[in-house]
């Protein structure tokens, strides 16, 4: 059963018990209020004038002679409404009935014991309020009744009316609860809908799309959609870094096939030697892809030990060291170098390091500045590398951390560049908390800042 309609079954069966017990309580307080007022009060009104009647002038009692004397011509009757009749009976203490008023006929009323108060007898068809009294030494009781069986057929009517609108309170209700869940679970069946369609035909396109209120249903609806956008985004990004680095590979390979089958044919010397050094070239450029992406998998994937203590000052002067020997005409200069110590991994650390600089230099023509910074700044330490070279347009400046992005495509490989540089920086600051950001103008030079928490 679906959870709806489980939800309106609980939901129709406490409220329909909750409205029988109401209506319970409310027919018995009906039906107390009507005898006492319609029945009770007529009785006690009448007992007090007939014990009035009784008294033969004593106070408080009743003249026994009296009353068997004049009990016949007692007793209340109007043919016009036969239920008002008031019947009256004397008996003794053992329930010996002794006189009768005449409206009674044939008819004896039970003799009932207990207090003076009325009481419901003959099973709920009458209602006798006794009455005691001494007389010759004895207890004699004088019982007033009046019968309830027009008091019962309409407390019988209010019963059914009072059933019906249960019936069609609860009905209603419950109808109205059912609807309301089925709107109220709409999104899910969407969200389900959705899913299974994604499931049966592999297509992350679509989306639950849900416009309604932003309740956790609601934001259910909402958080799907943003999971499979994110999914969608993954999986579009996983094929393209797969066509990517499929195509980044084929230009090595053309060409070494090239060269190979070139090799193959009878070649003057100068020829054969040149294409070894092409073989070569591209061998090394291929070698680099591979060794970056595999670099990137394990960044990506969280393989760092990131429990070393890492001397941000030491890799600093190291990477100035190596970019000395490579630096040519430009400059490598340390504008600031504080003593920090950050938790990672020391040799990604250097990795990060070194491809900031590197790229720097690349970038940069002979007779510019790179310049290495190292400081604090709040609770993180930073890292800048700036440099004095070509700068990038703003318009890259999104995507230049990307894998495999390139502003002048011909340039990097020329320098032997993958194209992986940049996203194996940016890998290496996030797996370490810390962020990357790039400030560029070109023909003036750019600034990368790395972040890393203290
Ligand atoms: P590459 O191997 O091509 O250098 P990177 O990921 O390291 O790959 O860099 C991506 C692109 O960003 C480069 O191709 C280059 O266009 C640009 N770039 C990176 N560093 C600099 C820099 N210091 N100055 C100017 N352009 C840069």
């Amino acid at each position: 059963m679906s959870i709806r309609w489980r939800l309106t079954l609980w939901f129709g069966l406490a409220l329909g018990v909750a409205a029988i017990l109401a209506a319970l309580f409310f027919y018995a307080a009906i039906q107390n209020w009507v005898i006492s007022v319609r029945v009770d009060t007529r009785l006690s009104v009448y007992s007090a004038l007939t014990r009035d009647e009784l008294s033969g002038g004593t106070e408080d009692s009743i003249d026994y002679d009296l009353a068997v004397a004049t009990l016949p011509s007692l007793g209340y009757s109007d043919p016009d409404h036969p239920d008002s009749t008031i019947w009256v009976q004397l008996a003794d203490a053992d329930g010996n009935v002794l006189a009768r008023s005449n409206n009674l006929g044939d008819q004896v009323l039970p003799v009932v014991s207990g207090e003076k108060v009325p009481m419901t007898a003959s099973g709920g068809t009458l209602r006798i309020l006794p009455y005691y009294f001494e007389a010759n030494g004895q207890t004699y009781q004088l019982a007033f009744a009046q019968s309830l069986s027009s008091v019962n057929s309409t407390l019988v009517t209010m019963g059914i009316a009072l059933l019906l609108i249960v019936v069609v309170f609860v009905t209603l209700a419950t109808a109205s609860v059912a609807i309301m869940i089925g709107r109220a679970l709409s999104p899910v069946k969407k969200v389900t809908a959705t899913a299974q369609s994604i499931a049966s035909s592999s297509d992350l396109s679509r989306r639950v799309n849900y416009r309604g209120s932003k309740d956790e249903i609601g934001q259910l609806a909402a958080t799907f959609d943003q999971m499979i956008e994110q999914l969608d985004w993954l999986m579009r990004s996983q094929r393209s870094f797969v066509a990517d680095a499929s195509h980044e590979l084929r230009g090595p390979l053309t060409v070494i096939r090239g060269n190979v089958d070139l090799l193959k044919r009878n070649l003057r010397e100068e020829d054969r030697s040149e294409s070894i050094r092409v073989l070569e070239t591209e061998m090394t450029r291929m070698t680099r892809v591979v060794n970056d992406l595999l670099v990137l998998a394990e960044v990506e994937s969280g393989q760092l030990d990131r429990e070393q203590t890492v001397s941000l000052k030491e890799l600093l002067l190291d990477a100035h060291e190596r970019a000395l020997l490579l630096a040519g005409g430009r400059q490598v200069v340390i504008e600031r170098q504080e003593d920090l110590w950050v938790k990672g991994d020391a040799h990604r650390l250097d990795q990060l390091i070194g491809n900031l600089v590197g790229n720097a230099i690349k970038y940069t023509p002979e007779r510019g500045t790179v310049t290495l910074s190292l400081y604090q700044d709040g609770g993180w330490a930073r890292l800048d590398v700036a440099d004095t070279g070509v700068g990038i347009p703003a318009e890259h400046l999104p995507h230049i951390f990307e894998r495999f992005y390139r502003v002048d495509k011909a340039h990097s490989r020329r320098s032997g560049g993958s194209g992986l540089g940049l996203a194996i920086v940016k890998g290496i600051a996030e797996q370490h908390g810390g962020k990357v950001s790039v400030t560029s103008e070109p023909g003036k030079g750019s600034t990368f800042s790395v972040w890393l928490r203290l």
